[in-house]
């Protein structure tokens, strides 16, 4: 896997230490919402990927989603050009699946939209298995793979992936 550290994509330290998990059923997939342009997924683009996640923690942080986060809300989050960001990581609480649900999954954010770059592509799926393998591996996620939307009022994490997660979120 292409794994992107915390020191790679210039990630602000958490403000207080992360609630600890020692394990979870599973991973519960995302997507950005809103729009994500829609040539993000070219080649050379690459470099958007690692502003969109510095901008993400940075409105988590800030408080853009009701209160201000310690940290980027997500586990890890991956890009469409098969590169998976460090985010909490293995081990610890995420803050992305909703009120009460987030010890029960890891959170796993994909750079794609409700408009724009609405579609993942192959590089992205894959991606995402990696993180997938990655959080069972090194943060006892069990075999659970679902939707934001599964147990919460959200389209997220769109139907294009949805559909994916349903048919059992395999590599392409
Ligand atoms: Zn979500
Ligand atoms: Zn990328």
């Amino acid at each position: 896997m292409n794994l992107i550290t915390r020191a790679d994509w210039h990630a602000k330290k958490p403000t207080s230490v992360y609630t600890r998990l020692s394990s979870t059923r599973g991973v519960k997939i995302h997507y950005t919402g809103g729009t994500v342009p829609a040539d993000l997924a070219e080649a050379g683009n690459h470099d958007r990927c690692v502003d969109l996640v510095q901008d993400i923690q940075r409105m988590h942080m800030a408080g853009g989603r009701g209160e201000r986060y310690i940290d980027v809300g997500y586990s890890m989050v991956c890009c469409p050009h098969r590169s998976t960001f460090m985010g909490r990581g293995p081990h610890a609480l995420p803050a992305a699946n909703g009120a009460g649900l987030n010890s029960g999954h890891y959170a796993v954010l994909a750079l794609i939209g409700s408009s724009g770059l609405t579609e993942p592509n192959d590089d992205l799926l894959n991606a995402l298995v990696d993180a997938i393998e990655y959080l069972r591996e090194h943060g006892e996620a069990g075999q659970e793979v679902k939707g934001h939307r599964d147990g919460y009022a959200t389209s997220c994490p769109g139907d294009p992936l949805y559909r994916w997660v349903r048919d059992g979120a395999e590599r392409p």
